[in-house]
């Protein structure tokens, strides 16, 4: 494997990458004034995907896009190199490896990301992980931590698609065409990279982090640690066609997918009130799910208080 990604990335050209695979590290130019920003997440067989039911080059492209969702998170972030990792059975076909490790380039490329290197080890079952590095200006980064009672919620990108598009996949039935929006947001989640970079810039954000948990969670981080309550309201903006139209067929509460779905990669934000006109001006595609309140609470509003909640 390791020979294949050196053949692979042997034509990348970016000036940063001064030493690529093939030595002990690479070496990556750092830009002057800019930190460097690290990250790293994994997929693991049976606890993020079922074999069966994924293919090479989903698993691919997702673990690209989770990482780099990250990198969204953090506003105006630039990722520049990723390493990769990967735990294989003997028993891994090649051409398993050859459509993972080419679907994750192919992310990382549209994106100018550099493949910097790898590891291969044997394991039971299948374990790939990556690391993307890349650079920002300090004072355009957002953390989790900044937000104050008072400030809005809002969140780019689809909220509950995942969760539902997981049930789809679940369910071992083929999707019904109108239902493959769902799957795709599942498998390959629109990263806000864009989004996180203007909202760094222009400080449009108190408090920034990707929805990898699912609205609920997210909110609950960043009120922890602001150390402020929320109150979460979901109302129709922040509902999409494709899961209105998959909740209606099964008779669901799409309000419930919105708020403890997972997986969804997009962002969720508190904008202090003086900045949220300009911010909905900038992203008029943005949907306004709370406040952030005084006191440690997180509240629901009456639309949207789940059910059966415990179990968070
Ligand atoms: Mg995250």
């Amino acid at each position: 494997m390791l020979d294949f990604i050196g053949r692979l990335t042997a034509r990348q050209r970016d000036p940063r990458l001064l030493l690529g695979p093939g030595d002990d590290c690479a070496l990556i130019r750092a830009a002057p004034g800019r930190a460097i920003v690290l990250t790293t997440d994994e997929m693991a067989e049976g606890t993020h995907f079922l074999l069966p039911r994924s293919t090479p080059e989903q698993i691919g492209r997702k673990l690209a896009r989770i990482n780099l969702s990250d990198m969204a998170g953090m506003g105006n972030a630039v990722p520049v190199a990723a390493l990769c990792g990967a735990g294989l059975p003997e028993s891994t076909p090649w051409q398993w490896v050859k459509e993972f490790t080419e679907a994750l380039m192919s992310e990382l490329n549209s994106i100018n990301v550099s493949l910097a290197g790898g590891n291969l080890t044997r394991s039971d079952k299948i374990h790939v992980y990556l690391t993307v590095t890349g650079e920002a200006k300090p004072s355009e980064t957002a953390r989790r931590g900044g937000a104050r009672p008072g400030d809005i919620i809002f969140g780019i990108g689809a909220f509950g698609e995942a969760r539902a598009g997981l049930e789809i996949l679940l369910s071992g039935k083929p999707a019904e065409t109108r239902f493959k929006k769902l799957l795709d947001s599942f498998w390959l989640p629109p990263i806000q990279l864009e989004a996180g970079a203007v909202i760094g810039k222009r400080k449009l954000a108190a408090a920034l982090m990707d929805n990898s948990d699912g609205l609920y969670k997210s909110v609950k981080t960043i009120a922890a640690a602001s150390g402020c309550g929320a109150l979460i309201e979901v109302n129709e903006d922040a509902r999409s066609p494709a899961l209105a139209a998959y909740c209606a067929a099964r008779k669901k509460n799409w309000r419930d997918y919105v708020v403890s779905g997972g997986e969804d990669y997009g962002l969720v934000l508190a904008v202090n009130p003086r900045k949220a006109r300009g911010f909905i001006e900038t992203f008029p595609q943005a949907c306004c799910l709370g406040v952030m309140t005084a006191g440690r609470d997180i509240l629901f509003h009456e639309n949207c208080k789940p059910r059966n909640f415990e179990h968070f």
